[in-house]
């Protein structure tokens, strides 16, 4: 019998994580709370609150295994699941990963490094940490974080004027604004037997803290060594199985982690059509202990996301070898609803094809 695979989170990750693996003759039900989750389309999904234990007992008849799209997902309930049916990645992980406190310690106990921070309980504590680092930082909830979500930068001393009170409520962090040149992020897969593997290095942008564009293979840098040694000295510190994604700051000298997704990653989407083997097999094959697909990829990719609405006219435009993915979900500001991968042999066949869909879509980049 092929196994069922259980996905908290019913988002277009569980989406693309069925797709690639329907295939392998996998089987996928959902949970989520949204009815209109946009998994649902392509599997059997269950609409529950994560704290509804009735539902979650429905959920663990049916699955064989559990993973998640989605690393809010309460711990209690990732804790509850494995006492039933294995689990990957660990809820000693999601925890980690859930708080971004944690996640700074974790990478400082083991040697590699972060952007300096402070932790913060009040605005008094604020103004006092602020001034420390000389009006150049960015405020962070600990928790519940996304997409720059529940962040405040600060770049004077009357922008902390702006931030309302409600936020103080929450345990926060204040990180050093880092001038970095880039943020590329490293994709790693781990299984049972400790078998690791990455994908080439991205180079990912960011719009107001959103994700805007992949590209890869970034451009060769000297510190990318130690990028890759850091992602992968953190996968096998947690004994990690299935796909994280660890996103870095380089500067001129330096590469600071910003943060770990314990899951499938935007950043890897290209590996769908641009590497041997997909995050998404590669997380499934991880986590039911089979070998790990060849990560390798042939010539270059970049992926650009559809943030809040999509282009006119998409399915138009074919002929430069476009690949779109179209989540299935409901526009809305600052909703990520497709995106699209473009694959070429060189770095001048990749840029005249960008040049050609933008261009042909009337977007900017
Ligand atoms: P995050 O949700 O923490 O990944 O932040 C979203 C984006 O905000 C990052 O990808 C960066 O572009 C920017 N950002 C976050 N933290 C910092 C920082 N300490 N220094 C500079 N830029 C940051």
């Amino acid at each position: 019998m092929m196994p069922t695979i259980g996905i908290l989170g019913g988002g277009q990750l569980a989406r693309m994580m069925a797709l690639a693996g329907y295939p392998l003759g996998f089987q996928f039900v959902f949970f989520d709370p949204d009815e209109t989750a946009c998994a649902g389309q392509v599997g059997t999904l269950i609409t529950a609150d994560y704290n509804n234990e009735l539902a979650i007992e429905d959920f663990c008849q049916r699955v064989d295994v559990v993973t998640l799209d989605f690393e809010n997902v309460p711990v209690e309930t990732l804790r509850r699941i494995a006492n039933k049916k294995p689990v990957f990645p660990s809820p000693d992980i999601l925890a980690i990963a859930q708080d971004r406190l944690l996640e700074k310690e974790f990478c400082q106990s083991i040697g590699v490094p972060t952007a300096p921070y402070i932790t913060i309980n009040s605005l008094t504590e604020l103004k006092f940490a602020a001034k420390k680092f000389n009006y150049s930082a960015v405020l962070k909830t600990r928790r519940m974080g996304y997409d720059g979500k529940g962040q405040y930068v600060i770049k004077q001393e009357a922008d902390i004027n702006q931030i309302p009170d409600s936020v103080f409520q929450h345990e926060l962090i204040l990180e050093r604004l880092v001038e970095f040149n880039r943020e590329v992020s490293v994709i790693v897969v781990r299984n049972e037997a400790g078998d690791l593997k990455t994908w080439p290095l991205c180079e990912n942008k960011h719009k107001e803290g959103i994700l805007t564009t992949t590209m890869v293979p970034a451009k060769a840098d000297s510190l990318d060594k130690l990028t890759f040694e850091y992602a992968q000295k953190m996968a096998e510190q947690l004994n990690y199985i299935g796909v994280m994604v660890v996103e870095f700051f380089q500067t001129d000298s330096k590469v600071m982690v910003n943060e770990f997704a314990p899951r499938v990653h935007n950043s890897g989407h290209w590996t769908i059509e641009g590497a041997n083997t997909s995050q998404f097999e590669n997380h499934l094959r991880a986590g039911l202990g089979l070998t790990l697909g060849d990560t390798g990829m042939i010539g270059m990719a970049a992926m650009l996301n559809w943030i809040s609405a999509f282009p006119d006219d998409i399915h138009a435009i074919s002929d430069i070898g476009v690949h779109w993915h179209i989540y299935g979900k409901q526009p809305r500001q600052g909703r990520k609803i497709g995106h699209t991968t473009l694959t070429a042999a060189d770095p001048q066949q990749l840029h005249d094809k960008i040049l050609q869909l933008v261009n042909r879509l009337g977007v900017r980049l």
